[in-house]
């Protein structure tokens, strides 16, 4: 007998003629992310199972699974030579004392095994009944399903906890984009929705040094560590703007200046895509949340791309965005207190319903294309792993 821990995939299934090459990615990923734990991972009739792991490190490599995009959930199983008798006496060794009721349920692929699933079912339920005095049946809202696979392989699985995992596609399955992140609580969130949806992420951050902190900077390298936990390793782009809002700010409708500061900033990622090659541009921007995130704003920051914009975060609220974030973990580094290079010199009353012929007025006061130029050509690359 051996623990071992099979895995649920999910959407997978949809695939059709794709599924092969969506479940090799998934392997890859899983595997990508236990890197440095002797295990082994194999697929046998449409399961994934991982065995041959140090028991003591159980409960670590659980929690890397859980946040593996693709999988749906983890089950820590016993693996056992399928007979009768030693189901029987597994069962009956199992922890079930903070359960009042359970149900069976039995998949049994190996047709040679005597029992009908039903059967099997039915008779392990009258074992648990006589071993565990204080369970009774329910098979409609059990506490616990206690579930018996008999696989064609002569290998029983029993097991009777199902963790949750991340959910969503495996990363990579759908291409790659650029998350524009700032020291925010929704960048970090719309980075880790996108993967979720598997979107390999590079990510780009805008600093105004000195008049952002270092701090700030390393803010934003934490949080990139954060969600790399499950976006997976990110090149990320150190953009200097310091240059950029000095001239705006000198030349430019301080109504506008926030307008003209996110055309610029589309302008570059946009730049960053394709000299990446990377397909789409990624925000944390919400619906109305600020001046900024009219849709008259959107427009008017969009005009100056034809790559896609996706805003995942678009139609939540900021109590659905902060649940997110507490969830992947990115809340308490969000909420230090470090300024972002939009908030320098910001101006009192921003335009609400900014319109694109104002804006490319505005532009003509500074050399946008040179901006651009010398922005990207002093980037910092910096690449960000959450084992380092
Ligand atoms: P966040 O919480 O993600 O910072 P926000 O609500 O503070 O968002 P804004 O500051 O208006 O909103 O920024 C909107 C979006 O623009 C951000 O979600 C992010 O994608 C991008 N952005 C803003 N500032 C920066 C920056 N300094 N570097 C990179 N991207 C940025
Ligand atoms: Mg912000």
């Amino acid at each position: 007998m051996k623990k071992v821990l099979l895995l649920k995939f999910g959407e997978l299934f949809l695939k059709g003629k794709n599924r092969h090459e969506f479940l090799k990615l998934l392997m890859k990923n899983i595997l990508n992310k236990l890197n440095g734990y002797q295990l082994k991972l194999e697929e046998t009739q449409g399961r994934l199972i991982i065995s041959d792991y140090d028991e003591l490190l159980e409960d670590e490599i659980i929690e890397n699974v859980q946040k593996v995009f693709g999988l749906i959930a983890v089950m820590p199983a016993l693996e056992f030579e399928t007979s009768l008798e030693s189901i029987e006496s597994r069962v009956k060794a199992l922890e079930l004392d903070s359960f009042k009721t359970f149900k069976v349920e039995t998949k049994r692929a190996d047709k040679k095994f005597p029992m009908s699933s039903m059967e099997l079912s039915a008779h392990i339920g009258g074992v648990i009944l006589d071993e565990f005095d204080w369970l009774s049946v329910d098979l409609y809202n059990p506490d616990v399903v206690v579930n018996i696979e008999i696989r064609v392989n002569g290998k029983t699985y029993l097991y009777n906890k199902l963790l949750p995992c991340a959910g969503g596609l495996p990363l990579g399955s759908a291409g790659k984009g650029l998350l524009l992140l700032s020291g925010g609580i929704d960048s970090p969130v719309a980075g880790y929705m996108m993967s979720k949806r598997g979107l390999e992420i590079e990510a780009v951050h805008f600093h105004s040094y000195p008049y952002t902190s270092v701090q700030a900077k390393e803010k934003v390298f934490q949080l990139a560590k954060e969600i790399s936990e499950y976006c997976g390793k990110i090149k990320l782009h150190v953009v200097s703007f310091t240059e950029i809002q000095e001239q705006i700010h000198r030349n430019c409708d301080p109504e506008y200046m926030i307008t003209i500061m996110r055309r610029i900033m589309m302008r570059i990622a946009q730049r960053l895509c394709k000299d990446n090659g990377l397909g789409a541009i990624i925000t944390g921007e919400s619906l109305g949340q600020v001046a900024s995130q009219t849709m008259q704003s959107m427009n008017v920051t969009n005009a100056v791309v034809d790559i896609p914009v996706f805003r995942p975060v678009l139609a939540f609220d900021k109590e659905e965005i902060m649940d997110i974030a507490k969830k992947i973990k990115t809340y308490e580094t969000s909420i230090l207190p470090y300024e972002d290079c939009c908030t320098v010199f910001l101006p009192k009353n921003p335009v609400i319903k900014p319109t694109v012929a104002r804006a490319e007025y505005n532009e003509k006061f500074l050399d946008v294309d040179a901006l651009v130029e010398q922005a990207i050509a002093n980037e910092e690359i910096v690449y960000i792993d959450c084992d380092r």
